[in-house]
């Protein structure tokens, strides 16, 4: 089993990819496209990259960056490609998760829909689902092939997680796991998988204190202080906040909290 991943954008050239509170999509999804490698070579799978490094093999243009991206899988003979990206909104205003395939029926959007949900648990963010795409990527592999939007650079509480190592941990996990599944794959040469974080029963409380940053300016944040803690309202369901230990933990729409780190 052969996967090539395709860590989307360039460091210089053409095709550089979104930017928002000091991150740049290229290097996120270089930072994804590597702990997805891993996972993945977990799993038994032979994995190709299209960049492991800053440029893909062209960044003449969008099209040849693009499209020697494509020429490298097909050229490995992968049987599935995986994309990586994350999204911007010119409004700055979408959040959360999605999956393109190129069209309905194929491998694609089989695999798509086994990734989505896992990717929307991950980031605690909206699961946007599964949506098709006429995309150089997708249309001209010739492996079936699907492209992960992880999750919004240009929306505070999507970027303050694209900041954070668990929750990139999480994001790659959900990916391997996603196609993992799909295959019928199980881990070779890592521990059995646990239960997934956001599920552990948590019996203990957060510790007091914080050493969040505030995020002033943005409608999806507000904060206030409960029982000594601040607590940052990060979404409709996602309360984050961290203790003094630099432990992170997530408050669940029952408000159960969730250790995350
Ligand atoms: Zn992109």
């Amino acid at each position: 089993m052969k996967v090539c991943i395709d860590p989307g954008h360039n460091s210089t050239g053409k095709d550089t990819g979104a930017e928002g509170y000091g991150l740049k999509e290229q290097d996120i999804t270089l930072i994804l496209g590597r702990k997805v490698r891993e996972l993945l070579i977990g799993y038994g799978v032979t994995v190709v990259m299209t960049r492991d490094g800053d440029n893909a093999p062209s960044t003449a243009t969008v099209e040849t960056s693009l499209s020697s991206r494509v020429a490298l899988s097909n050229a490995a003979r992968a049987d599935y490609f995986i994309s990586i990206h994350t999204n911007a909104s010119d409004t700055h205003s979408g959040t959360g998760s999605e999956v393109f395939a190129l069209k309905a029926g194929g491998e694609g959007e089989k695999l798509a829909s086994v990734i989505a949900p896992k990717l929307a648990i991950a980031g605690l963010w909206a699961n946007r689902g599964v949506k098709f795409g006429n995309l150089q990527v997708l249309r001209d592999t010739d492996a079936p092939a699907v492209l992960c939007e992880c999750g919004f650079i240009d929306y505070a509480s999507d970027a303050v997680k694209l900041k954070d190592d668990v929750y990139l941990q999480r994001i790659a996990k959900a990916i391997a796991d996603g196609f993992a599944e799909y295959k019928g794959l199980s881990t070779i040469n890592q521990p059995p998988t646990s239960e997934p974080v956001n599920k552990v029963p948590v019996t203990s409380t957060p510790p007091k204190g914080d050493n969040i940053t505030p995020l002033n300016g943005d409608k999806g944040w507000d904060e206030y202080t409960e029982d000594g803690r601040r607590i940052i309202h990060a979404t409709n369901y996602a309360y984050l906040t961290i203790g003094t230990d630099g432990s992170v933990w997530s408050y669940g729409p029952n408000r159960d909290a969730i250790k995350l780190a």
